[in-house]
C-alpha cells in the first residue's frame, strides 16, 4: 500500500525532468539558463500584456508566478506558441493570471 496514495508516482514528463535537471545545476548556472529563458519569453507580444507589466519587466509568468499587480483582464494567451512552452513541457498557460506552471500542476492536483 502507497504511503502517499495515487499521486506517490509523479509523472515524468518533459516538465518534471526539465525542473529536475535545473534544480541539479549550480546555482549561476541556474541564473544563466533562467536568464536565457526569459530572452525568449514572447510575452511582450501577447495581446493580454500591458503597459503596466512592461514597465515592471514583468516576463516569464510559467516559471516566476503570476503577475503582481499589472495583468487584470485576459485578451488570449499567446504561450503555447512560445519557444519556451516546448522547451520546459509546458501543459498549462495564462500564466500571468493563474500561476506558474508548478502551480496550476498542484492545483490541478488538489481538484482530482
Ligand atoms: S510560456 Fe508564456 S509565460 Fe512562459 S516564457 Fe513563454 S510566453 Fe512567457
Ligand atoms: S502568460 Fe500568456 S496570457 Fe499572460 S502575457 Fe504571457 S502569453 Fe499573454
Amino acid at each position: 500500500m502507497s504511503l502517499f496514495g495515487k499521486h506517490e508516482a509523479m509523472p515524468e514528463d518533459a516538465y518534471v525532468n526539465m525542473q529536475k535537471q535545473m534544480m541539479m545545476m549550480p546555482k549561476d548556472q541556474m541564473m544563466g539558463k533562467m536568464m536565457e529563458l526569459a530572452k525568449m519569453c514572447t510575452c511582450p507580444s501577447c495581446p493580454t500584456y500591458n503597459e503596466c507589466a512592461k514597465n515592471a519587466m514583468e516576463t516569464m509568468f510559467c516559471n516566476r508566478g503570476m503577475s503582481f499587480h499589472c495583468i487584470k483582464e485576459m485578451k488570449g494567451c499567446i504561450c503555447p506558441t512560445c519557444p519556451v512552452a516546448k522547451m520546459q513541457g509546458l501543459t498549462h498557460q495564462s500564466f500571468c493570471a493563474m500561476g506558474n506552471e508548478k502551480t496550476q500542476r498542484f492545483n490541478g492536483m488538489l481538484k482530482e
